[in-house]
């Protein structure tokens, strides 16, 4: 059994954001809408009796989300430990990895799985972490590895990230982590078939979202995310999965508000919109 943690939901930025007045962020604020925390989640198989957990990437809010999970805290048998075993990055992003500088007090390096080019592009944080932790890098693959217990996962990769793929080593049970998915490659939709539990991004409702904030914005497709409409509610709706999730929402998706036509288009196609908190079973 594997249990999946959602800590944060939100795209880079959190909602609210701390310079966006959009509708949503604006209702956030006055309490009429659940504020959410920025992208991550925690995993543990029962093996360890859930007291060994991994994050999918490691969020600027990382703090604030492991005093919201007892799981996520030190336990009292000694003054300093932590139950976070590692962290796996599905890429580079500020809001994906920024978490990883706030765990710099730890005492044993901090085990960090990453594609070749995320590490790279993540050197600026290595060499600040050298001075504290440290890093022990460790390669993803597009082969099932076992990361601990009987969790198994590998990569797919994607344009500038990849997704995980999680499974239970025993029961056989598959949960997919996509955060950032800027093309529906064969693989990407192969793994979305075989997967139990689907995790998907939910970054933008339309291309043109964020034009409508932001004079002269890139479009979601060139931010790397493939929009809800036109991108990947048609596939998600069809797809066999028992549970299909949006999350890595931005701040400005008007599927976070509560009777849109959006939540609603969502949610006939059997696709849920997570929240922080959340926890899946798999
Ligand atoms: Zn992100
Ligand atoms: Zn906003």
């Amino acid at each position: 059994m594997i249990r999946i943690h959602i800590l944060g939901t939100a795209a880079g930025g959190g909602l609210p954001q701390w310079n966006c007045a959009c509708a949503n962020c604006v209702a956030a604020r006055a309490g009429k809408i659940a504020p959410q925390t920025q992208s991550s989640i925690a995993i543990s198989g029962d093996a360890e009796k859930f007291l060994s957990w991994f994050l999918i990437n490691a969020s600027p809010d990382l703090a604030r989300q492991i005093e919201s999970m007892p799981r996520l805290q030190p336990h009292h048998e000694s003054p300093r430990n932590t139950p976070i075993a590692g962290v796996l990055l599905t890429n580079a992003d500020i809001d994906h990895a920024l978490g990883l500088l706030l765990l710099r007090q730890q005492e044993p390096p901090q085990v960090i799985y990453a594609a070749d080019e995320t590490r790279t592009a993540l050197e600026w944080i290595d060499r600040v972490l050298a001075r504290f932790s440290g890093i022990e890098w460790r390669k993803t693959t597009a082969e099932f590895q076992s990361l601990s217990g009987r969790i198994g996962f590998r990569t797919i990769e994607l344009p500038r990230s990849v997704a995980l793929q999680l499974r239970d080593d025993t029961s056989g049970a598959t949960a997919l982590f996509a955060p950032s998915v800027g093309e529906l490659t064969d693989e990407l939709r192969d793994a979305v078939h075989t997967s139990d539990v689907v995790l998907f991004d939910g970054t933008f409702w339309s291309d043109d979202e964020l034009a409508a904030v932001r004079l002269g914005a890139r479009s979601a497709r060139e931010m790397n995310h493939l929009p809800i409409r036109g991108g990947s509610l048609d596939f998600l709706r069809q797809s066999p999965a028992r549970r299909k999730i949006y999350t890595h929402i931005n701040n400005t998706n008007p599927i976070l508000m509560p009777e849109t036509r959006e939540r609603a288009q969502v949610e006939q196609a059997g696709i849920e919109i997570a929240r922080d908190g959340l926890e899946i079973v798999l």
